[in-house]
């Protein structure tokens, strides 16, 4: 089932959480919304879940509107980020928790139950754990009972909000993995919070982006990197280098160098954002002109900052460490190319500017 969200706001006293958010999950897929923290991200989740209630907006889970349906109406799967198992409880006892406080003419028979509760303990590969106690797992094992607990209502969207974020980072990169292969058997249309860009780049299908309660772009991963909407999904997701520049006629005049405008509307005083990676070696007068102040080898990477001539600030530059050899000394000049860039209004950076 999909989700719809439209025109949703949330204040807290005066303050804005959700500004005009407008988003739609598809049917089947698992969308990660990615946020600073502060941004908004939890209470949207708890908006979809009905734990909160919007202001203004609508909201719908498949063809119904939502926005009046009890928490329990809804059928929502909801993951924390803090393990909220019961911890009086064993593993199976805090999975079935969701079918058994139902009202008893919805509440399923206890044998049916309980074979739930195995199909789940498969499903989340903890067989054989049925009998401890939360305090007898790992973080990782208790965030799979705490998504076996979500799917044993047999939810229809499920919500999960910084499931991984107190694990450490390699039971973090194992868990992604596996919820993705979770994700592609079971086909739940899932809403999966982070604030860390590598994981949701990683893990979804598309990435919502929000920054102080609004969205800026839905994207697939390889579209957020690569075609940032705005300034701040350029610096959100991934690194980048700003260069104070000129747009007119379709080009952009930026540190000396002349460049082809990305969006022909641009004029006037604007930002050129440009990627480590997507600087390169050039020769002589083809680009910028800078010199190499610092350079420094990290596995396969080669990294090198540079100060561009008649500007203040320096740029750092991401090369393969195949291109060592090709490499000037600290002090020495070295000409770099954007090979792919964007341009934005320089009002539109709220706090930046040049
Ligand atoms: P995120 O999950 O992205 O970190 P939240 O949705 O938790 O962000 O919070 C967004 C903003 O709303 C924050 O500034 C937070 O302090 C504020 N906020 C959240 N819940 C409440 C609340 N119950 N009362 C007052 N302010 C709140
Ligand atoms: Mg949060």
């Amino acid at each position: 089932m999909g989700i719809r969200i439209q025109h949703v706001s949330k204040h807290f006293g005066r303050f804005a959480a959700l500004d005009d958010v407008n988003l739609d999950v598809h049917q089947g897929e698992l969308l990660a919304l990615l946020g600073p923290s502060g941004s908004g991200k939890t209470t949207l989740l708890r908006v979809i879940a009905g734990l909160e209630h919007a202001d203004a907006g609508a909201l719908w889970l498949g063809s119904e509107d939502a926005s009046t349906l009890s928490v329990q109406a809804r059928r929502v799967g909801f993951v924390f980020q803090h393990y909220a198992l019961f911890r009086h409880l064993t593993v199976a006892d805090n999975i079935a928790f969701g079918q058994r406080v139902r009202p008893r003419r919805e509440r399923w028979p206890e044998p049916r139950i309980q074979a739930r509760v195995r199909e789940l303990l498969s499903l989340v590969q903890l067989e054989g754990l049925e009998k401890r106690y939360p305090a007898q797992l790992s973080g990782g094992q208790r965030q799979r009972v705490a998504l076996a607990r979500a799917l044993a209502i047999e939810p229809r969207v499920l919500l999960l909000d910084e499931p991984f974020g107190a694990l450490d980072a390699q039971v973090r990169r194992d868990l992604r993995r596996w919820l993705r292969e979770l994700h592609d058997r079971t086909g739940l249309t899932t809403v999966f919070v982070t604030h860390d860009q590598e994981e949701a780049l990683e893990l979804a299908d598309r990435v919502a982006i929000l920054n102080r309660g609004r969205i800026e772009q839905v994207a697939t991963p390889a579209d957020a990197y690569d075609r940032p909407a705005s300034p701040f999904v350029y610096s959100f997701v991934g690194a980048v280098n700003r260069v104070p520049a000129q747009a007119r006629d379709g080009q952009v005049q930026a540190a000396g160098l002349a460049l082809p405008a990305p969006d022909g509307r641009a004029s006037g005083p604007i930002e050129l954002f440009v990627r480590p990676e997507d600087l390169e070696l050039a020769a002589p007068s083809t680009g910028w002109s800078a010199t190499v102040t610092a350079l420094q080898r990290s596995g396969a990477r080669l990294r090198l900052r540079a100060r561009l001539q008649g500007e203040d600030s320096e740029v750092e530059v991401e090369l393969p460490a195949s291109q060592a050899d090709a490499l000037p000394e600290v002090g020495r000049p070295v000409w770099l190319h954007p090979r792919r860039y964007g341009v934005f209004p320089v009002a539109q950076w709220p706090g930046g500017g040049t």
